[in-house]
Formats: structure tokens, sequence, C-alpha cells
């Protein structure tokens, strides 16, 4: 349902927040552009895991049919020992993420998740002004600030610009580059009629599933896409990457060297990898506010609360800011309300995302023992764990 008054809102960044962001906010019946730094619209080229949290929303936007044509339901997450592949944990996820959440547990190649998300901005009327890259905000105005650009003016400005953020910085009045967390993750992405070449690697080309490997000073996740066609893998380790360097081809011998005390069939598989990319995972320290005290400005996603990919949670909690946001436009019936709905939204929102970022943080130490007798702990607590009745 629309609100009876609308007003302009400049959403900067067209990732997966802030199409999630404009969408909601479209739907509330306001009119919505988004500024985005890129010339053409796009994402990474790699899986997303898409948790229930995320898919029940999307799926009240009517955009989950569009999402479930080639994504993946995984049927369990089995978590295994780096050292003999072992199971040391299995967790059903399908059916029983429907059946507790009410909505899937999916597994995506993330350009179909942008490109859903940017197909239903659009039905929605969300303009896309393209190749602008935001350099500041003028909070009085408001506007955004546009490098060799006139400003754009709105009535409320929201920044969506990810990780390196010019809202961020804008707010904060200082540069705030993201902090190194210490890890660095190689994304990969292997075909499967290859890995069903090799009788000892079918069952993960085979069966939707997501596969974690706990080792020391790093552990792995791997999970079909695309129709079962491709198996996408993060491998995350300490970074060892120049501070100056967040991204670059990753080195398969240097891969292949670290890993070569793992299981067996874990290094077979890495020897169906062609190439990989390299990650510097980074994340943000925690804001003290997330908005501009004259109400006009508001941020989300990774540039006010990015958090280390660990509990597969990122974008998940972008889409929660875009719904939340988008139930607070709607209920407004003048300016000053979202000025009031931007506290609100504030205040709902920076609790459960700082939790999510420490959790995230926290199961690193689990994931990542040394061997010794901490690990062979974890490794029975696992074992021993039963998170749902009747797996
Ligand atoms: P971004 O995706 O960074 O989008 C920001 C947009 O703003 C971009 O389009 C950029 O071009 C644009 N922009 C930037 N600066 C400017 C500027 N100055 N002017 C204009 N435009 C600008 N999350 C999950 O939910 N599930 C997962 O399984 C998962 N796995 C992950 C695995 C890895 C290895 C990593 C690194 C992250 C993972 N995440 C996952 C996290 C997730 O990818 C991010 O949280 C999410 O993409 C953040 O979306 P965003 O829109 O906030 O930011």
């Amino acid at each position: 349902m629309s609100s009876a008054f609308s007003v302009d809102v400049v959403i900067v960044g067209a990732g997966l927040g802030g199409l999630a962001a404009a969408i909601a906010i479209a739907r509330a019946g306001h009119r919505v552009t988004i500024v985005e730094r890129a010339p053409e619209l796009g994402e990474v080229g790699a899986g997303i895991q898409v948790p229930p949290n995320s898919s029940r929303i999307l799926d009240r936007w009517g955009i989950l049919p569009k999402l479930r044509i080639n994504s993946m339901q995984p049927e369990y997450l089995a978590i295994r020992s780096y050292r003999d592949g072992s199971i040391l944990s299995l967790q059903n996820l399908t059916p029983l993420m429907e059946e507790v959440y009410g909505s899937p547990y999916l597994h995506v190649h993330r350009a179909t998740f942008h490109t859903a998300l940017c197909d239903e901005a659009t039905r929605l009327g969300v303009k896309f002004r393209l190749g602008l890259a935001v350099i500041g905000v003028d909070f009085e105005r408001p506007a955004v600030k546009v490098q060799g650009h006139e400003d754009i003016a709105a009535d409320f400005i929201l920044g969506a610009d990810g990780l390196k953020s010019a809202c961020r910085e804008a707010l904060l009045g200082r540069p705030d580059p993201p902090h190194a967390s210490g890890d660095m993750a190689y994304r990969i992405i292997v075909s499967t009629d290859t890995m069903k070449k090799h009788k000892e690697l079918v069952d993960f080309a085979t069966i939707p599933s997501f596969n974690h490997w706990a080792g020391p000073g790093g552990h792995a996740v791997g999970y079909l896409i695309d129709h079962g066609d491709l198996f996408n893998m993060v491998i995350v380790v300490d970074d060892e990457l120049p501070d100056d360097v967040y991204s670059t081809k990753g080195d398969l011998n240097k891969m292949h060297e670290r890993f070569k005390d793992w299981n067996p069939k874990f290094r077979h598989l890495l020897r169906m990898v062609k190439e990989a990319s390299l990650w510097k995972l980074q994340n943000s320290i925690e804001m003290e506010s997330w908005r501009h005290p004259n109400g006009s400005f508001a941020l989300l996603g990774d540039a006010c609360h990015a958090t280390l990919p660990y509990l597969a949670q990122g974008a998940a909690q972008a889409v929660e800011d875009g719904a939340v946001l988008g139930a607070l436009f709607e209920k407004a019936e003048n300016k000053a309300e979202i000025y009031d709905a931007l506290g609100i939204y504030e205040e709902l929102r920076k609790p459960r995302t700082t939790r999510v970022s420490r959790e995230s943080t926290a199961y690193r130490a689990i994931t990542h023992m040394d061997d010794g007798e901490k690990q062979r702990e974890r490794d029975r607590q696992m074992t021993n764990y039963k998170p749902f009745e009747g797996y």
C-alpha cells in the first residue's frame, strides 16, 4: 500500500543493499533515484547464500520466484574436519528452514540476484543515473555532490555505497577507510562437468548442500549454484596481501602449498580450480550513528555495518535495512515523520547488525582453531550438536 504523500529519495549505490532499499521505498509510493559510480549495472561473478531472513523479504516483494529459477536449495549443512574430511556436524536446511522460518535457504549466482533486484526496481519506476561518482554530501540542502557533475538534490539521501563509502566519510567529516580484518579470501568457481569426471567429487558436484571445512588458520565453504552447473567456493586464510591491495588474481601454486596438509578429497577439489581471485576481507568499526542529525540522511548496508562474511549475512542484513526503511517510509504522512522514521530505523537496525557483525567475527575463532586439545573439544561438541529434532 502506498502512502498518500511522496518524497524524492536519492540512494547512492546500486549494490544489493541500495537496490533493496530502492524497491522497498518505491513500493511505499515514493520517487527513487539511484546514483551509481559504475557505468553499467552488475555484481561480482560469484555465488551468494540467501538465508531465510532475506528470502522471506524477497518473497514479499514478489522476487523470490525469479531467484528460485536457477538457484539451488541446499539439503543440508555439513561441517567437515580439514584433517580427514569427516563430517563433524550435519544440519538439515531443506525442508527445515521453510518449516521453521517460513522461507527457504538458497544458493544463488550474484548476477541473478542483482538482475532480479534491478528488474523489480525498474518495474517500480526507480531511475538509475550511472557513471556518476558521489564525492560528498551537502546535508543542509540536501544533495549529493558528484565528481565533474552538478549536485543532485532530493528530500532524503541514503548512502548505500558499500565498504569504501564516500557517504560515510561525508557523515563523519573525515577519512574512514575500511578496517583490514587479518583474513583474505580466495573466491573460486569450478564447472561441475569437470568435477563429475572424478568419482571422488561427484557428491559435491551433484548434491545441493552447504559444505564447510574447518581448519587451523582458515576455513572453506563450497556450494552449487546455477542449476548445479557451477560449484562456488570461498576459502579464507590469513591475509598476506600488501596493505594497499584489496583484490588481485590468486596464485594457485601458493594456494595448493597453503592446503598441503588438508585431506586428500579437499585437495583433489582444489586441483579442479583453473583460476581464483583473492580478496582482502575488510569490515567496519561500529559507528556511533548512521544518520545526520538534521534527519534527511542515513546510511545502510556495508556502508555502515560491513561484516566478515562467515555467517553469510552481509547482504541479508542490507535487504533487512531496505525492508525496514520501506515500512517506515510507507507509514509516514509528512516529511517530519520521515525525519523521525530515520531515527527509528537506526534504533531498530543498529543493535541487530552489530550483533551479527560481532557473531561473524566470533565465529572465526571457532572455525580457524589451531590443532590441539581445544580443537578436539570443538570437534567433539560439533559431533554431538543436535540443533533440530528429527534429522
Ligand atoms: P556493495 O555491494 O558494495 O554496493 C555498493 C555500490 O555502491 C556499488 O555498486 C558501488 O559501485 C557503488 N558505489 C561505491 N562508491 C560509490 C560512489 N562514491 N558513488 C556512487 N556509487 C558508489 N552476504 C550474504 O548475505 N551472503 C553471503 O553468502 C555472502 N558472502 C560473501 C562472501 C564474500 C567473500 C564477501 C566479501 C562478502 C559476502 N557477503 C555475503 C556480504 C555481501 O556481499 C555484502 O554485505 C553486500 O554485497 C553489501 O551490499 P551493499 O549494497 O551494502 O554494498
